[in-house]
């Protein structure tokens, strides 16, 4: 029973996807129910940047969770693109964050020196550095921090690779149905009720739906995940400006390839907290745009694309939420992945597999990620 368990998955953004299409090729018949009759979550507004060593505040457990999430990205990527023959432009492009000021300069210079202390791969450029990675720089950018091996996805390609990949792997993919209730039976798990008035038995339950995870009902205890608003704009390129990613103040830039091809550069992201709504609005995007142009002046001659909005799922200590409950056997979660759960997927997936079939999260990721962290428990 717990090497095959039935599992149903809530939310279809790129973690109950990855999750779902794990669980299947290990053997595990899988219902997806996604709210959305197209997924849209922050999974489709993420800017896809893989980049643990410009994320982690310090050498804790997001740093080595976030470090093993790139180091399976690269086969994960191509398992993916050939299960769904379909492109997920995983590209090992690095990022370059610069300053122009001391203070800026002396927080990046911070974060290179326990980097470089620790052995990871980081490289203090001067202006000359800066010059050779990125040519288009504004002269100000005087001081960089380079991350070579850092990398990029574009996420929405991602999900449409994954829900391609977890179809044929036999997943049953409801998209268009919320789920409402998680259900018990017998002090265990018993599956969901679903918006609908449907009830879905299963053996195990997996809560992903991201920023609107707290607001299931029939969870143990309450769940504080929340909403933190990012905007984001695209522009239209006739060439790329940059090869890696690119980060200063006010705004990062990455390079993607829109859907007919043609080079554009993703300009992000603010960090808001506004509730559930999904809405641009004109100064911020605005800042962005100028910001941007700060970085690579030739930007202000580049149409705009696009602008959109997403909400990421937020904690309160910026730490997922991973592991089972340890009230309600067979509720797994897998949310609260805030600003990097692109980059996180692959080894969500997996952790998320192993938890379904009774295995247990390796330390220290258990204890930090543990469901119970915000109410006592570890
Ligand atoms: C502007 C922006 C930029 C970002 N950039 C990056 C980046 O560069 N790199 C990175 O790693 N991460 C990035 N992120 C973060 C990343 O997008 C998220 O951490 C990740 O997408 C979370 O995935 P998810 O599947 O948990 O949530 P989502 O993608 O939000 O998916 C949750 C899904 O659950 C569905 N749902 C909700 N309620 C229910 C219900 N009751 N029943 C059924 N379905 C339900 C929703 O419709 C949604 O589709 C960014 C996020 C934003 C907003």
């Amino acid at each position: 029973m717990a090497s095959r368990p039935d599992a149903v998955i809530v939310g279809g953004g790129i973690i109950g996807l990855a999750a779902a299409w794990t669980l299947a090729r290990r053997g595990a018949t899988v219902t997806l129910f996604e709210r959305d009759p197209v997924p849209r979550g922050a999974t489709w507004a993420a800017g896809g940047m893989l980049v643990p060593l410009g994320e982690a505040p310090d050498p804790g457990p997001f740093l080595s969770f976030g470090l093993a999430g790139l180091a399976a990205w690269p086969d994960w990527a191509r398992t993916l693109e050939e299960a769904a023959e379909r492109p997920v432009d995983f590209t090992r492009c690095g990022k370059l964050l610069v300053a122009d000021d001391a203070e800026a300069a002396a927080a990046l210079r911070r974060r290179f020196d326990w980097q470089d202390a620790d052995g990871h791969d980081v490289r203090w450029l001067d202006r000359a550095g800066v010059e050779r990675v990125a040519p288009a720089l504004a002269p100000r950018w005087a001081h960089g921090l380079h991350l070579p091996d850092q990398a990029r996805v574009d996420p929405r390609r991602t999900g449409r690779a994954l829900t391609a990949a977890a179809r044929s792997a036999g997943v049953e993919l409801r998209f268009g149905e919320a789920v409402e209730q998680i259900l018990r039976l017998d002090g265990r798990v018993g599956g969901v009720r679903t918006a609908h008035g449907a009830t879905v038995a299963a053996g195990a339950v997996v809560v992903a739906a991201g920023a609107w995870s707290g607001g299931l009902s029939g969870l143990p205890r309450p769940l504080p995940v929340r909403p933190v608003r990012g905007q984001m704009l695209s522009l239209e390129l006739d060439a790329p400006v940059v090869d890696g990613l690119v980060a200063g103040a006010g705004a990062y830039l990455i390079p993607r390839r829109g859907e007919d091809d043609r080079p554009l550069l993703v300009v992000g992201a603010s960090m808001e907290e506004a509730g559930f709504t999904v809405a641009t609005d004109d100064p911020t995007v605005d800042g962005l745009r100028r910001a941007a142009e700060a970085l690579v002046p030739e930007l202000r001659e580049a149409p705009e694309h696009a602008r959109w909005a997403g909400l990421r799922p937020g904690t309160p200590d910026d730490l997922p939420v991973l592991g089972v409950d340890p009230e309600l056997d067979g509720l797994v979660y897998a949310t609260g992945h805030h600003r990097n759960g692109i980059l996180l997927a692959p080894v969500t997936a997996e952790a998320v597999a192993g938890l379904v079939a009774g295995e247990m999260l390796s330390e220290p990721w258990a204890r930090a990620f543990a469901p119970t962290r915000f109410h006592g428990g570890r």
